[in-house]
């Protein structure tokens, strides 16, 4: 890996009046430019009080100045933290001041990418640092600390040193020809990826409930026309958010509302309703209530008991992956009460958007789905850390195929060498410049 050579300063906290601001720096020039600043050489870790001045020695203010000596510091490389007020116009000027020195702008996420590029953390903790600071929730939050702390990556370690322990096993076994038969045979060796594929299938499912930890739980509220689903939408947010109306087809754009419940974040979509229409701007509405479907985590069909047999072809032909909730609504006009069963197809609750009765219920499990509770042994995910487990899913598929049907150890091998380099994008021991460049580039300047 190269370090970089020059260095880099940015504003680290956040723009307009607080009580403090901070300056980071980090780079080869720190122990210069921190020696300019005080006057003298800094103590590391050592909180100096300083007073900046420009080059014309002009005051630009005072405040604290910390010296980090590479490599023990969020870079690797030599870090200053100068604290100073946090003026926008005095951190300008400080910034000004530190470049003059020697430093030049950071660009987004350029601490963080140095970070990871001289071992300071793997990819999966570096883009938990990125979704610690954009979490919306508390559960989110806490499972980005796990993730930054190395959970989500020491799993996917794990899993990588058992892959190579068996491609070890069955590219040694290539190496005898006359026994390479009996040796695939072996009923270790399928056992072995059997244990594999079931501890990756456990990981993806954690994976999984991390990406809603981070991005909440997305549901797209579905049904027909005055179904209620506005009134719904309206009553898990608590608010006005979406028109009610008795017009059938007043919900014409995709409304959304994201909200917390107890602490785990949901991504509401309220769509327009799905039935076939003339109207062209009803007709865009039901086109996007179709792609907001099949990019959901929960497809929440609202239905009555008077409309539900047929309303549930809306959930035909939706993706196994997306979670099927239905809810029979206006349960106050039916005179029943609110239930909850397990079918088959889907989760039914019996409620009653208006009165809220069952509500309760819908919440819960919705809240379930998102991740709530899941505690200490929750970590954040991306959806590409969920795609680059599906993709080893699909090579360990492959080398458990090739093994009992054909033994041909060298295409066994092969699907296991690629499953290695799917898992090793996760935590980027294989990485691109474009993924650096995608991942990093989102950030904000001064991580
Ligand atoms: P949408 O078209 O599916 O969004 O339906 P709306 O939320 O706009 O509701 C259509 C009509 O049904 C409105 O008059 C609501 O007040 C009414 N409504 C919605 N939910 C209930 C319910 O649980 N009970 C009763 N009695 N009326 C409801
Ligand atoms: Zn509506």
């Amino acid at each position: 890996m190269t370090s970089a050579v020059d260095t880099i300063a940015a504003i680290a906290s956040a723009p307009g009046a607080a009580g403090v601001g901070v300056l980071r720096v980090s780079g080869p020039a720190v122990p210069a430019i921190a020696r300019h600043l005080l006057g003298r050489d800094p103590q590391p870790r050592h909180a100096h009080f300083a007073v900046f001045r420009d080059a014309l020695g002009e005051l630009i203010d005072q405040g604290l100045l910390l010296y980090f000596p590479a490599p023990a510091s969020y870079t690797g490389e030599h870090v200053l933290e100068l604290q100073g007020h946090g003026s926008t116009v005095l951190l300008d000027g400080l910034l000004r001041r530190v470049c003059q020195l020697g430093a030049r702008l950071a660009r987004p996420g350029e601490f963080t990418e140095r970070a990871f590029l001289n071992g300071k953390m793997d990819l999966t903790q570096a883009e938990a640092v990125a979704d610690l600071i954009a979490a919306r929730s508390q559960a989110g939050a806490r499972a980005a600390l796990h993730s930054m702390e190395g959970m989500f990556s020491r799993k996917v370690d794990a899993l990588l040193q058992a892959l190579i322990a068996l491609r070890v096993h069955i590219e040694a076994a290539i190496d005898f020809p006359e026994e390479e038969i009996d040796f695939l045979a072996d009923p270790a060796i399928t056992r072995q990826l059997d244990a594999l594929r079931e501890r990756l299938a456990d990981l993806l499912r954690e994976a999984q409930r991390g990406v809603r930890l981070n991005d909440g739980l997305r549901v797209a509220i579905i049904g027909r026309p005055n179904a209620g689903k506005s009134s719904l939408l309206n009553a898990l947010a608590g608010s006005e958010r979406a028109i009610v109306t008795d017009i059938a087809g007043t919900t014409r754009d995709v409304l959304r509302e994201s909200l917390s419940l107890d602490g785990v974040a949901l991504e509401l979509a309220d769509t327009a309703g799905l039935r076939e229409t003339d109207d062209p701007v009803e007709r865009e509405g039901v086109r996007r209530a179709h792609g907001e479907l099949a990019r959901a985590d929960v497809a929440l069909l609202v239905t009555d008991t008077q409309h539900a047999e047929h309303d549930l072809a809306l959930l035909s032909d939706l993706p196994a992956s997306v979670e099927r909730l239905v809810l029979i609504n206006k349960i106050d006009l039916a005179h029943t009460h609110s239930r909850y069963e397990t079918r088959a197809d889907a989760i039914w609750v019996w409620a009653s958007a208006k009165t809220g009765e069952g509500l309760d219920a819908l919440r819960d499990y919705l809240k379930q789905l998102a991740g709530a509770g899941s505690g200490e042994g929750a970590f954040s995910a991306r959806r590409r850390h969920v795609l680059a487990l599906e993709q080893v899913a699909v090579h360990l598929d492959s080398a458990a195929d090739v093994l009992l049907a054909t033994r041909a150890g060298e295409l066994a091998a092969e699907e296991l060498r690629q499953a290695q380099h799917a898992l090793g994008e996760i935590t980027g021991t294989y990485s691109s410049d474009d993924l650096l460049g995608a991942i990093f580039s989102s950030f904000c300047i001064g991580k």
